[in-house]
């Protein structure tokens, strides 16, 4: 959460010169304040005027940002060129907030005029203070999705009945759908970048119209085991979507022959359906620039995808999303990049990161390891991945049971099993090794720098 106050060194308050970092922490400001605001408003557990003054808050920051000369050259001018309009983006689709909620008569007994000052260009910022947001007092549990239970879809038109049906049981999630940000540990800038462009329009529709349209098609790449599957979930999660999982490789294996169909009808359900996300797993299996060698059930089945996807949105406000994952971004064609509009890079976890991981898992089992052990095997755990560490805490977790003949294991009671320690992590970490080769993350991340979304 930001702390509001705090200017970094070298960057002068709205209308200097700053750097691109600079600009990334004001607009970082901004999103935070922003995202309090919205949590208000839309939960409706806060007073308005709360939200508003959030929402002011939020918009003092993206002015101060957008107001600053960024003197960077080259890449990094590309980068805060971009930043700015998104702020400016940001800017407006908070300020039409705050003019609805001040037209609402939000405010009973407070004067219009005394908040809309907040709403002005910069020259009221050099007298805005800003004060630490206040954290959300409850945390916020993993609600049941309230698109649950399978729907009806007998009076679609123009599908297959059977084979919609066949969709809603084996792809669609039925309302298990409880993978929450916080389950996703570490990968801040990818959630964030999610929030920005899948949650927020999905909570203020209204706000992202025309030019402000959503992203209709959106690719998470990086190496296998590190997320990108739970971050498709918590995104269908949080913004109450109906959930289609679907793997590319499937449609030519366990759905053979169905695969076209399949494709059409799973679409023309999920506009039924909306708000959906179809996510995508595996897609290069599906979209990659084979050309000539591909087969034709294939070159039907991809067909029929791009097909589809350009039907997506041909009427103001559908809400549907595609959501594509692979290891390999590379080997994916242009048709398909073009419309995977947003490219995200979801990376091995770093130390800070290997570091929750592991304490989530084994935070539900006795252990002795202390911050500095779990500090050390962070470190040595470098070029694991999510699912690395998930195995390997696993295998360590069974150290103690290993030292148990037979017998002693059947009497037993559970609290006297041995606490699990550093030692069986290491003696884990002779046979569990990890497993993304280093060529496979400098190819990621050359692709990365040129097709990817960077802030
Ligand atoms: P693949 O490319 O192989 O499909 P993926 O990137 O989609 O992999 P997930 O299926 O999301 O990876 O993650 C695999 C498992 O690894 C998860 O079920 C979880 O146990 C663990 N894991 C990976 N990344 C994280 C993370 N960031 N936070 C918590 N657990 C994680």
């Amino acid at each position: 959460m930001a702390t509001g106050t705090s200017v970094s060194p070298g960057r002068s308050r709205g209308g200097g010169p700053a750097s691109y970092l600079a600009l990334r922490e004001y607009h970082k400001r901004a999103y935070d304040f922003l995202s309090v605001a919205l949590e208000i408003d839309e939960s409706g557990k806060g007073e308005p005027t709360d939200a508003i003054d959030y929402y002011s808050r939020g918009v003092a920051a993206l002015e101060e940002g957008i107001a600053c000369d960024v003197y960077e050259v080259g890449e990094d001018q590309e980068k805060a060129e971009k930043l700015k309009e998104r702020m400016i983006s940001n800017l407006e689709m908070a300020r039409d907030r705050v003019n609805v909620l001040l037209q609402g008569g939000a405010l009973k007994g407070v004067s219009l005029e005394a908040k809309r000052p907040h709403l002005q260009p910069t020259a009221s910022l050099r007298v805005h203070k800003i004060t630490p947001p206040r954290e959300p007092t409850n945390k916020k549990k993993p609600a049941k999705n309230p698109v649950m239970g399978k729907p009806r879809v007998s009076h679609i038109k123009g599908i297959d009945h059977q084979l919609a049906d066949k969709i809603l049981d084996e792809i669609v999630d039925q309302g298990e759908l409880t993978v929450t940000w916080d389950d996703v540990v570490g990968l801040e800038l990818p959630k964030r970048t999610l929030q920005e462009i899948v949650i927020l329009p999905a909570l203020r529709p209204e706000l992202f119209t025309g030019l402000r349209s959503p992203a209709r098609g959106m690719l998470l790449f990086g190496p296998p085991g590190n997320g990108k599957t739970m971050l498709a979930k918590a995104v269908a999660h949080e913004s109450q979507a109906k959930f289609f999982n679907i793997s590319a490789a499937s449609l030519t294996s366990k759905w053979v022959g169905d695969g076209e169909k399949l494709v059409k009808t799973m679409f023309a359900l999920a506009r039924e359906l909306q708000p959906s996300i179809i996510f995508l797993d595996e897609v290069d299996a599906l979209l990659s620039k084979r050309g000539g060698s591909e087969h034709d059930a294939m070159r039907r089945i991809k067909n029929e995808f791009l097909q589809s996807f350009d039907g997506m949105h041909t009427q103001e406000g559908e809400r549907i999303l595609v959501m594509a994952a692979t290891n390999r971004p590379q080997e994916l064609d242009d048709a398909a990049l073009r419309r995977f509009e947003k490219r995200i890079y979801i990376p091995l976890p770093g130390k800070e990161a290997r570091k929750s991981v592991l304490r989530k898992l084994i935070s539900k089992h006795h252990n002795l390891l202390s911050e500095d052990q779990l500090n050390k095997l962070a470190s040595m755990t470098d070029g694991y991945s999510g699912s690395d560490l998930t195995a390997l805490a696993k295998d360590a977790s069974l150290g103690p049971i290993r030292e148990l003949d037979f017998n002693a294991l059947k009497s037993v009671p559970a609290n006297q099993v041995r606490p699990i320690g550093l030692n069986d992590f290491q003696l884990s970490m002779r046979t569990i090794r990890p497993s993304v080769a280093k060529d496979l993350i400098t190819t990621l991340e050359q692709w990365n720098t040129l097709y990817g979304v960077s802030s």
